[in-house]
């Protein structure tokens, strides 16, 4: 690699399992990455399979000197108290480790070095999205030898509880993930240890690395890195044109490889494990990088130790068995994965039953052991004799033990001979293991083995550890690094290239980071975790990766980022004039300056030099809503220059029960503008928006600008103010009046359809509308040919999304106009369909969607792949009727859904009203016809109206000033963000398409909704099984301001049918701002949304075919979405008013 010959947007430094999350998560995010890694890759058939192969691929770093290449698979340390085993490779640790798989226990996650910011709502998320990718499967239940062995003995571990122990192994035939080779299964060989020769290990570098891969991350093997240094050529203005262009040269930082030669990035993930990236930091360090002194402390070898029993009076079958071996033993018989059993005592500790592998030297651990050298040395011979001579095969076991060790031990460098040393920890708990395993081995009837040493560990942890303050710790909870503190003396430039500022004072620096420097496994974990770490790594790097400060350069957010660094580092000091107008509410108004400091977004100070503020915005699309906001033009001392919009949303929900909560809020939204700016054409030069967030202001601060107001008319302001708040939450509507009826025309040009009524199998009758591509001439050529392309459209509940005659463009229309033929399928929920008759979703799914297709496939004179476009209930329905094989999958030739997928996640909001019993209440209540008319009718029976003034009563998100729709938002909840409709469609919707409502299918929604997934109205998983039928390229689209179904709908959808159907392209958005049917129905969802589907449509397929597909990033930001804790009194009062409204109901149903 020529200097400066490599250019990253981010390099990624090793690929175990901190590495691989970044690497992936990072490619998948649409950037440019490097993932570089010491070692090389393995095949499964590579690996070492006798004792010589072993000791020709372990590297031995010794206090004498460093023996083997770098590139060894087994990099063993011995440093006179502690010997360690890390791997070297790209996987990492996971291509030799046992693959067990435990989540982070408890103790670890209280302990008082934890960093607190990982104890929250998005550990948990983070931990399912590791469990999703490291597929871990729990070994089969018949049990192996060693859980019957140590099962029988687990008394002797003080008040143990077993573990549910999963593996990344695979014991089922399903396929992988990434690359589509097939897994084989676990054949229970035992060989785990030395690396997996079967393929049936799910190591990392076939889920992560495969992943990332495939989304054009590129990989570097045989590739160590030496030391980080910052760029000095990189300019010391933060300009962001030389950040985004990917071709630049002006990188923020050197990987340096060797004394000269360096690939370079902005962003750098240090991920060599624990050894690796303090070596490769301290490296940097004594080159003059400002890092925390903290650097190497908290080490810890999670108690971790191993003791060895051989000769025992029972079969324990620790030995693995070789090629040969194993074609003779029968499986019951075979010794099973290296772990499969595990005990965790109430003292604190772990012991784990393991099998040591064929391919290691069993001398080698017993002349380590405390009967010393020469005694190990003759029974591990004549042991291995033994075996040899097949006189026993099956009398040792290896106890695997682990703990929470006090993690004060450390790593140094040592300049003269340039080697890294490190000591072990205290570990109050080594007596208490040793007597267990002792006991173990005694009622086993075995010679235990415990070697002399004080650790026998392969889960290193720490060395830079996470904190909340450089003073304690080397990285922040995101893995960022810290600056050391900064005296006037030390280096300079590479602070300035790092982005300290030169006269900064030693207090001000002290939580300063590095900018695009990150480090991101086992290294940053502060403390003994207990257990196996892999999966604590692994939610590690899950948790931070994605944190803003990444993603932010790239105009992306995602959920996991939720906007902390705006919560933490963001002050915002407004001066504000206000009464500049001379309206009724001028007073509100009026112009704002001060100043603003962000760290996420530039380390200096920000000033604002114009703006403006208006406290009293009233928007007629949502007339029950007020908005306030701010529009300011920011510059920084560097000549950068930003817009940022601020608005806060002030709406009636709950009966102000959230005006607390809005009253502080402000959503954020900052744009670069360019720096030839002119005031007076900020729009024209505005660029994309680069970071979104929400702002929380605090009640002191609140109060502060109360206090601090002057001027002679500042009672006015507040009383105004005041007024208008009053106006919002408890008033009709904030201040205007009630606004005139809405009229609307429907387009006289609208495309004209044909109908085709067809009968179902069960005997229903639904319909299909059919328009013809029109402006498209070759394609109108290729339809007469035949071979037009066809899409079938699948309305949500009841509703109509897809042919919107008030409105300039629709789906429908956008489909046409690129030369589709369209299909839209009027089901029987169709308000235009339905009938008394009662039905559940498998119905549609068994008969309508099949008949759906084989109508269309009659007209069309042939069976071609149709598109299926698909919204809310469409879309689970086309799921069960693909997963239920009812509909071919082959007559489908992509599937595209918005806001719905095999599952069903919905709100906070909507599980209250669910978990409630209020629709089997509301079903019996409505009695035999469960068809609730929207408009009021003489004819209409006392249990309708009932049902229907009940619904009025329940809270939604929005109020509306119009009858049908306030009734069907307080049936389903509010279905789109009013903002985003125009007023005409709003009008057209409510009057001529809420016209009645099969409540039918409300049953097995609510049980779907229960359930997470699809399931039959009996509730019975009769479709998820079935995921493997569903080979289709598919795009998901969630809105990223949800109501009532989560972004998490489409989230585990696409990472189920990557992991399923790797060889089809898989997208997924999340687009900004929109709710639930406003992502087909917004005046804007043209311009947002369309492309998408349209996208979606047009390069499906398989990956093969397509050539290089990355899987596309959630290409527009999103919120936050998940109630944050500080909201949940909000839910609770929430939850107090359903039960409120649900005993008004049983009480007015008893009496009336
Ligand atoms: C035999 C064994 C069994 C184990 N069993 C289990 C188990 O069952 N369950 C469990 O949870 N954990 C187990 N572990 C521990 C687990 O594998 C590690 O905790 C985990 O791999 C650590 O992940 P990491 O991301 O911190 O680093 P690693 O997985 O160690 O990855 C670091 C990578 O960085 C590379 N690297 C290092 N320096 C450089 C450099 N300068 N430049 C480029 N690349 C570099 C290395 O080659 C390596 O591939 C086991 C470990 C071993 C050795
Ligand atoms: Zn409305």
């Amino acid at each position: 690699m020529a200097a400066g010959g490599g250019s990253y947007e981010a390099v990624v430094i090793g690929s175990g399992y901190g590495g691989s999350v970044a690497a992936f998560r990072l490619a998948e995010a649409g950037v440019n990455v490097c993932l570089l890694e010491k070692g090389r890759r393995w095949e499964p058939q590579e690996f070492p399979s006798s004792v010589w192969q072993t000791l020709q691929t372990t590297r031995w770093h010794t206090p004498w000197g460093v023996f083997g290449n770098s590139n060894c698979l087994y990099q063993v340390h011995y440093q006179g108290t502690v010997i360690a085993f890390v791997a070297a490779g790209l996987g990492g640790g996971s291509l030799i480790n046992g693959g067990v798989v435990l989540p982070t226990p408890a103790r670890a996650r209280r302990d008082p070095k934890w960093p607190q910011e990982w104890r929250e709502t998005l550990w948990d998320r983070a931990e399912e999205r590791a469990r999703s990718m490291l597929q871990a499967e729990a070994a089969p239940s018949h049990g192996f030898h060693q859980d019957r062995v140590l099962d029988a003995v687990s008394g002797e571990i003080e008040d143990s509880c077993r573990d549910c122990v999963k593996l990344s192994i695979r014991f089922t035939r399903i396929t992988d993930p990434a690359s589509s080779t097939a897994f084989n299964v676990c054949n229970g060989c035992g060989n785990c240890f030395t690396g997996c020769p079967y393929n049936a290990k799910n190591s990392v570098d076939k889920n992560y690395i495969a992943a990332a891969s495939k989304a054009g991350c590129t990989i570097i093997t045989n590739c160590e890195a030496r030391f980080v240094l910052p760029n000095f050529d990189y300019p010391h203005t933060t300009s962001k044109e030389c950040e985004f262009d990917g071709q630049h040269m002006h990188r923020r930082w050197r990987i340096y490889l060797d004394e000269t030669h360096f690939i370079s990035a902005d962003f750098v993930v240090v991920a060599a494990g624990v050894l690796g990236t303090t070596n490769l930091l301290l490296q940097s360090k004594i080159r003059g990088l400002a890092i925390s002194d903290r650097l190497g402390h908290r080490f810890s070898c999670n108690g971790n130790s191993v003791a060895f029993v051989c000769g025992t009076h029972v079969a324990t079958k620790g030995h693995s068995l070789t090629p040969k071996e194993l074609k003779n033993t029968p499986m019951f018989d075979r010794p099973g994965p290296s772990i499969t059993t595990s005990y965790t005592s109430s003292l604190g500790y772990t012991i784990q039953g393991a099998i040591l592998a064929n391919a290691f030297s069993f001398v080698f651990f017993k002349c380590i052991a405390h009967r010393g050298f020469w005694f190990g040395l003759l029974y591990g011979l004549w042991h291995n004799v033994k075996r040899l001579l097949r006189a026993k095969n099956s009398d040792s076991l290896i106890f695997n033990m682990m703990g929470h060790d006090a993690a004060d031990g450390h790593i140094e460098f040592d300049l003269d001979r340039g080697l890294v040393k490190f000591f072990p920890p205290t570990d109050p708990l080594i007596p208490k293991k040793i007597s267990t395993v002792e006991r173990i081995a005694k009622r086993i009837g075995g010679q235990m083995f415990m070697p002399t040493l004080r650790n026998t560990t392969v889960h290193l942890l720490g060395g830079c550890p996470a904190g909340r303050i450089a003073k304690e710790s080397v990285t922040n909870p995101n893995g960022q690094l810290f600056h050391a503190l900064v005296h006037s003396n030390s280096s300079l430039p590479y602070l300035l290239a790092a982005g300290a500022e030169k006269n900064e004072s030693v207090d001000s620096c002290d939580n300063k980071v590095h900018d695009g420097l990150y480090v991101c496994d086992g290294s940053i974990i502060p403390c003994a975790v207990g257990v196996n770490p892999s999966f604590t790594i692994t939610t590690v790097a899950e948790r931070y990766i994605i944190s803003p400060n990444i993603r932010k350069k790239h105009g992306r957010d995602d959920e996991t980022g939720m906007g902390e660094d705006l919560g933490d580092l963001c002050t915002l000091e407004l001066v504000m004039d206000m009464g500049s107008a001379e309206s009724r509410h001028g007073i509100l108004k009026g112009r704002v300056g001060g100043k603003f400091k962000m760290c996420a977004l530039e380390t200096g100070l920000l000033h604002i030099v114009d703006g403006t503020v208006d406290m009293c915005v009233v928007n007629t699309r949502t007339p029950f809503s007020q908005y306030m906001y701010y529009k300011l033009l920011i510059v920084s001392e560097t000549g950068a220059m930003y817009e940022m919009i601020g608005r806060k949303e002030m709406k009636p929900f709950l009966l102000g029960a959230t005006a607390m909560t809005e009253s502080r809020t402000l959503e954020l939204e900052i744009s670069q503008v360019s720096q030839n700016f002119n005031l007076g054409g900020l729009s024209e030069s505005k660029k994309a928006s680069i970071l979104r967030g929400t702002v929380r202001v605090s009640y002191l601060a609140l109060l502060k600008s109360v206090i601090s107001m002057r001027g002679p008319r500042k009672c006015h302001f507040v009383s105004s103010l005041l007024l208008s708040i009053l106006c919002t939450y408890f008033g009709p509507s904030p201040r205007s009046p009630p606004s005139p009826e809405v009229t609307y025309v429907e387009s006289p040009g609208y495309p004209q359809h044909s109908e085709h009524i067809i009968a179902t199998d069960d005997g229903a009758q639904i319909s299909c509308w059919r328009w013809l591509p029109t402006a498209n001439r070759t394609i109108n050529d290729a339809l007469n040919s035949g071979t037009s392309t066809c899409v079938l459209l699948l309305n949500g509940y009841s509703g109509e999304s897809y042919t919107l005659p008030t409105e300039d463009d629709d789906l429908v229309c956008t489909l046409l106009n690129n030369g589709y033929e369209v299909w839209l399928l009027r089901m029987r929920l169709h308000f235009s369909v339905c009938t008394a008759n009662p039905f559940s979703l498998d119905d549609i799914a068994r008969f309508d969607l099949p008949a759906a297709f084989s109508g269309i496939a009659a007209v069309r004179g042939k069976q071609t792949p149709i598109h299926v476009v698909a919204h809310c209930i469409g879309g689970l329905t086309i799921h069960m009727a693909l997963l239920g094989g009812y509909v071919p999958v082959p007559s489908v030739a992509s599937l595209t859904c918005t806001n719905s997928s095999m599952f069903f996640d919905v709100t906070k909001l909507a599980m209250v009203k669910l978990f409630l019993p209020l629709i089997p209440i509301s079903l019996k209540l409505l009695g035999a016809n469960s068809v609730l008319g929207f408009s009021d009718s003489p004819s209409e029976s006392w249990r309708h109206r009932l049902l229907k003034k009940i619904s009025c009563l329940i809270p939604r998100v929005e109020h509306c000033t119009c009858k049908e729709c306030e009734l069907f938002s307080g049936i389903f909840g509010s279905a789109f963000w009013h903002e985003n409709l125009t007023e005409r469609l709003h009008a057209w919707l409510s009057k001529d398409t809420l016209v009645r409502l099969p409540a039918c299918g409300f049953r097995q929604l609510r049980q779907i909704c229960m359930a997470g997934n699809v399931v039959s109205s009996r509730g019975e998983d009769l479709y998820m099984p079935y995921i493997r039928r569903l080979a289709l390229p598919t795009t998901y689209i969630s809105g990223g301001r949800p109501l009532l179904v989560t972004p998490t709908t489409s989230e585990r959808a696409h990472a189920l049918m990557q992991h399923h159907h790797p060889e089809f392209r898989h997208v997924r958005h999340v687009v900004h701002g929109y709710g639930h049917s406003d992502l087909l129905i917004a005046e804007r969802a043209p311009q947002d949304v369309f492309p998408l589907i349209l996208d979606g449509i047009s390069k499906s397929g398989r990956v093969a075919d397509l050539g290089f597909v990355s899987v596309q990033p959630t290409d527009v930001q999103r919120r936050t979405w998940v109630i944050p804790p500080s909201q949940a009194i909000e839910f609770l009062l929430c939850l107090k008013i359903f039960v409120a409204i649900f005993i008004l109901a049983i009480f007015l149903c008893c009496f009336w």
